[in-house]
């Protein structure tokens, strides 16, 4: 694990609130006198999917991270522990709601003004972040949150640098935010638009994924049970995809890391600097971007050199 903590690394999928640890969880559920359970059911546990992922974040995560205060700490401690872990360059992301005492536009400010902190406390670290929008989320609650993208990134041009799209893909699509998204392709075509796509089995409809194409993501989550020719047309168009090794394994989409659609994808051709490693939830699944790099370098069978020049690779391609 020493050559995998060594390299300066980039992570660019990870959800605050799911990269939270779950002692510093419990840590902050003390502080803020909530009660947790003694036993949480974590990955690992039998028959544990990513449905349970979700129910982690509505029924233990968001009973503890209730207002600014709970916030700021995730915040923190979340870019304390990927610093720890040798990432050098880290785009964080998160769903603005209100908490108490805030609105979405509170969450927003609360985030910025954490991550301004935990940098100036880390040095070697620096640190962006994503506005994300819940698929489940009404048309008007998604152009909230791309105006607030828009605002947050014209005040602070060097933190926030664009939208992504996650939320529990069994909810269902994602076409009802395509005029929010377009806008933001049209009025701050700087930001960046990044999206989970095709995560689980049950068909998204082909449709659903051209129309998503349309938008000109610039990058793509998970892309697990993307069909062959919708991998062919992003291969020739370069669409940077953020590889969740641990998420789609332990959250139970993928059957095993060696089948994982990594090792397709590295085979056929995909440029190696367009497949990012990544960790997703840290704290759910229990594997920092080291842990995850080992992983990647078992299963595609290559040495440490060829992971050190990858992780250079995309450390060019995408640390700004
Ligand atoms: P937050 O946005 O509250 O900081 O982070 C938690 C949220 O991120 C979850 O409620 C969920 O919407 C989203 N999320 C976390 N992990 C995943 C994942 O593996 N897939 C998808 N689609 N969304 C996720």
């Amino acid at each position: 694990l020493t050559w995998a903590k060594n390299l300066a690394k980039t992570e660019l999928h990870a959800h605050i609130n799911g990269s939270i640890g779950m002692p510093d969880l419990r840590k902050l559920a003390d502080l803020k006198g909530v009660h947790l359970p003694a036993e949480i059911a974590l990955p690992g546990s039998a028959g544990f999917s990513l449905d349970d992922v979700f129910a982690l974040f509505s029924k233990t995560i968001y009973s503890v991270v209730r207002d600014a205060q709970a916030l700021q700490f995730v915040v923190e401690h979340v870019v304390a522990a990927f610093k720890r872990d040798g990432v050098r360059y880290l785009e964080l992301r998160s769903t603005p709601k209100s908490l108490e005492g805030m609105d979405m536009d509170g969450y927003v400010s609360t985030v910025v003004s954490a991550i301004s902190k935990a940098m100036s406390e880390n040095e070697t670290i620096r640190v962006k972040f994503l506005l994300s929008v819940d698929r489940r989320h009404d048309p008007e609650t998604a152009s909230t949150i791309v105006s607030l993208a828009i605002k947050y990134a014209n005040l602070f041009p060097s933190i926030v640098v664009g939208v992504d799209v996650c939320g529990n893909p069994a909810c269902g699509g994602i076409k009802h935010l395509v005029p929010s998204l377009s806008r933001l392709k049209l009025d701050a075509p700087t930001l960046k638009l990044v999206i989970h796509f095709a995560e689980i089995e049950t068909p998204p409809e082909e449709d659903e994924l051209l129309t998503i194409l349309s938008l000109n993501p610039d990058r793509l989550g998970h892309c697990t049970f993307v069909p062959d020719h919708i991998m062919a047309t992003m291969r020739a168009r370069k669409i940077p995809i953020e590889i969740c090794l641990s998420s789609n394994v332990v959250g139970g989409t993928v059957n095993s890391f060696e089948a994982h659609h990594l090792k397709q994808l590295w085979d056929s051709g995909y440029p190696r600097e367009c497949l990012i490693l990544c960790t997703d939830d840290v704290g759910i699944f229990c594997s920092d971007l080291s842990n995850e790099y080992v992983i990647a370098r078992r299963v595609l069978g290559v040495s440490r050199e060829v992971m050190e020049e990858w992780a250079q690779l995309v450390c060019d391609k995408y640390a700004r």
